[in-house]
Parts: structure tokens; C-alpha cells; sequence
């Protein structure tokens, strides 16, 4: 069990889509921000809806004219998540969002300072209870309008020192900024601190978290395509929620925010930070030893449990049997595979023993009944009922080398890998 840093909380939502909290004890919740045009209303909404539906507990939206936020009118009835509009450069964005009924704003200090114009969107959000994020990001921290200071400013970036320097403009930019918030007596906030270097990012949020009692909301800013993203804002944010530090988390990616959501969630997941909703595979690398297409069926079987698989169950598929049993013991459906063929088991008893042709859906079958028998309360996740007895490589699962050679003098190769 991960001790979480305890924070002030903020809540986000209404009767309507459900309130969200951030902060305090609340669950880690996981964002993310639609990649359309906001004033596009109906591709909006299925954008929004979209990543609702995989998970996502807030959606985040951008809104940089007035066709945006007078779009919120119409978007706003039609989905099922609170909304957080995103505003840079006109804080009348955010009144007009404000006004349209959005749960939340984000201001970026480093694009809208103004004292006065911060001031009336604190008082605008005061009035309606609604959060604000303050989110500074290493790529606008930087003084662009005071070119003197933006000289001094630009002196450390290019200095050895460079995060040490910006970490220290972010920190002092958020006080400067949370100054303001404070003198209003308006506490309902959360902060971000995002650069695109993994390591600023672990220094940021250490550095906030130990400075202020707001909730954070971390990232890692643009991480870029998901092919490299992924362990860009994986590695930071895995280790600030592993140390305790975080209570809101978005994944960003240059690629759809459906995996900005999926990874966000399997983040948490695998830190035991959130309870798992559908399956959870585990499935070998193959090796040397695989006689099936592993790959394939692996790929299969991830799709069609997230189609059809509402809880928790734990699915192995192994390769082979040398790691399979271990495996297999740890889960409530496991096949090992063989020469072309599978033995699967539910909670450690044998069940079937199919060609490789068979696998998936015999496999589907077994966790489709076994969900079934669950939610009868004729089965309990996660008990094993009988030690597994391995396959016998040579004799059930049949050792496969004896063909595989004999194809290979047919000029066939190993078939399996495709
Ligand atoms: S389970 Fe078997 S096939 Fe898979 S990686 Fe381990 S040894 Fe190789």
C-alpha cells in the first residue's frame, strides 16, 4: 500500500455528470483532453463521451475564442464527466466559461499574469465553487514580454544548471501567482508543474509537494507519440505516485487520448493505487521454446477482454510451461501452450486441453462463464482452488520440435512466427 501525501481537497462536478475530488483522500483520478476544435459541438461531445467511457474521470477542453466557449452552452448538457476548460492568454475565456457552466478552469501564470484579470476569475469561480489549476509549464515559464528579465531569465536555461534554474522560476512564479489566490481567500486549487524532461518533472512536484498543501495534478508536457511518450511520463509519474506524491494524473500523447486514458489508468493499476475495472493480462515474451503464435492470440485475447469483461479477472497466457505454473497459480484462467495446442486452466483445475485454432475462444468461453459465475457468487476472484499440475511438455502439450523440423527441411521455417 502506497502512503499518500494528505492534501486540502477541491471537487469538480455537479448533481449531473458526478463530482469528482481531487486531493485528501480521494481515489488518484486520471485526465486527459479532447484533440478537437471545442466549437465543433457534435465531435465535441463524442470526444468527450468517447473518453468517458474508457475511464476518464475528468476531460479537459481548450478555449482559445469565443466560439469555444460559447459552445460549452450546448456541449455541456450532453456529456457525462465534469469539464475543465483550459484557458491561455484572454482570462475573459475564462469568464465566459465560467459562465457556461464548465466544473473547472486551468490559468497558466506564464500567459496570464495580470493581477486584476486573475483576481475576477478568482471572484468569478468563488462565486460558483469551482477549482482552479494553476499550471505552470516549463515551455511559457519564461518572461516573454520583459525582455530584460526574459535576458535574465534565458541566462540560466542555458546554463549547466538548467533544470535547477527553471525549477527554481517555476517555484517562484507558482508563490508569486498562489500570492494572489491567497490574498482572495480562495483555497480551492490544485497545481502543476509540467516540463518535458522526466527528471525536472520528479524535482518539481517533490520541491511543490513539500512547499504547499494544494492537491497535484502531474504530467509530463508534451511527451510526444505514444511509442516514446509512454515511458517519458510512465517513468515520473510511476515514481512520484509510488512516493506518495500526486492526486490527479494526466498522460500526455501526439496520438488519440483514448491511450492518454488507457495508460493513465493502467498506471494506477499496477500501483495499487486504483481497483482494477476488466481483466488483467499477463502474458509471456516467448522465446526459443514457443510452438503457437503467441503474439497473435496475446493480441486477440487483450481485445476481446476489454470488449467483454467487466471484472477484475486475472488471465495468463504463457508460452510454454517453464514459467506458466508460477503464472498460472496467480490467476483465475491460464493456458499454457504447446505444440500448436493449449491446456487451459480456471483457478489452477484443467478445463481443456484445444488445438491452437481453439485457443481464443475457448479461452473466451472460460472467462465469460467464470465472470458469470462471479457475479452469482458462485466463484470469488483470485482463489485458487487446486495446486497446478504442469502439462506434460512432451506428452499432452506434445514437444512440437519432431514437426517444426520436419517443415523446416520442407523449406517452411518455424510457422508460428508470422
Ligand atoms: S513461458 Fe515459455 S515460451 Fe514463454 S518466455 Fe517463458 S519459457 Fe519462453
Amino acid at each position: 500500500m502506497i502512503s499518500r501525501r494528505k492534501t486540502r481537497q477541491v471537487s469538480v462536478g455537479d448533481a449531473r455528470t458526478g463530482v469528482v475530488r481531487i486531493g485528501g483522500d480521494a481515489t488518484v483520478s486520471v485526465q486527459s483532453m479532447t484533440s478537437g476544435y471545442t466549437y465543433d459541438v457534435d465531435a465535441c461531445v463524442a470526444e468527450i463521451n468517447k473518453l468517458a467511457a474508457a475511464g476518464a474521470d475528468l476531460v479537459r477542453v481548450a478555449v482559445p475564442e469565443k466560439k469555444d466557449t460559447a459552445a460549452l452552452r450546448e456541449i455541456l448538457p450532453r456529456v457525462q464527466v465534469p469539464v475543465v476548460a483550459d484557458v491561455h492568454f484572454h482570462f475573459q475565456r475564462a469568464l465566459e466559461a465560467i459562465d457556461a457552466g464548465v466544473h473547472k478552469i486551468r490559468l497558466n501564470p506564464g500567459n496570464i499574469s495580470d493581477r486584476a484579470q486573475v483576481k475576477d476569475v478568482i471572484q468569478a469561480c468563488k462565486a460558483k465553487r469551482l477549482p482552479i489549476r494553476i499550471g505552470v509549464n516549463e515551455g511559457s515559464i519564461v518572461e516573454r514580454r520583459d525582455k530584460q528579465l526574459r535576458m535574465k531569465e534565458l541566462g540560466g536555461v542555458f546554463s549547466a544548471n538548467k533544470n535547477g534554474h527553471f525549477l527554481a522560476i517555476m517555484v517562484a512564479k507558482l508563490e508569486e501567482y498562489l500570492e494572489i489566490f491567497q490574498a482572495e481567500d480562495f483555497h480551492d486549487v490544485v497545481i502543476s508543474a509540467k516540463s518535458i524532461d522526466p527528471l525536472l518533472v520528479v524535482d518539481a512536484y517533490k520541491v511543490i509537494s513539500e512547499r504547499f498543501d494544494y492537491p497535484l495534478h502531474l504530467g509530463v508536457t508534451h511527451a510526444g507519440p505514444k511509442e516514446t511518450g509512454t515511458i517519458r511520463s510512465v517513468v515520473p509519474l510511476g515514481h512520484l505516485l509510488a512516493s506518495g506524491i500526486g492526486d490527479t494524473i494526466r498522460i500526455s500523447y501526439a496520438n488519440d487520448p483514448i491511450y492518454e486514458v488507457q495508460d493513465g489508468l493502467e498506471l494506477c493499476y499496477c500501483l495499487g493505487l486504483r481497483d482494477r475495472i476488466g481483466a488483467e493480462l499477463i502474458a509471456c515474451p516467448t522465446c526459443g521454446r514457443i510452438q503457437v503464435d503467441l503474439f497473435t492470440l496475446v493480441q486477440d485475447v487483450r481485445k476481446q477482454l476489454a470488449k467483454e469483461i467487466r471484472l477484475p479477472i486475472k488471465v495468463a497466457v504463457m508460452g510454454c510451461v517453464v514459467n506458466g505454473p508460477g503464472e498460472c497459480e496467480g490467476a483465475d484462467i491460464a493456458i499454457f501452450a504447446g505444440d500448436r495446442r493449449g491446456i487451459i486452466y480456471v483457478q489452477g483445475e484443467k478445463v481443456a486441453n484445444v488445438p491452437e485454432e481453439q485457443i481464443l475462444e475457448k479461452l473466451l468461453d472460460e472467462c465469460r462463464a467464470f465472470q458469470a459465475k462471479v457475479e452469482r457468487g458462485e466463484a470469488k476472484l483470485g482463489e485458487k482452488k487446486v495446486d497446478v499440475l504442469p502439462p506434460d511438455p512432451i506428452g499432452e502439450l506434445g514437444s512440437g520440435w519432431e514437426k517444426i523440423e520436419k517443415e523446416k527441411g520442407a523449406g517452411r521455417g518455424l510457422p508460428v512466427l508470422k
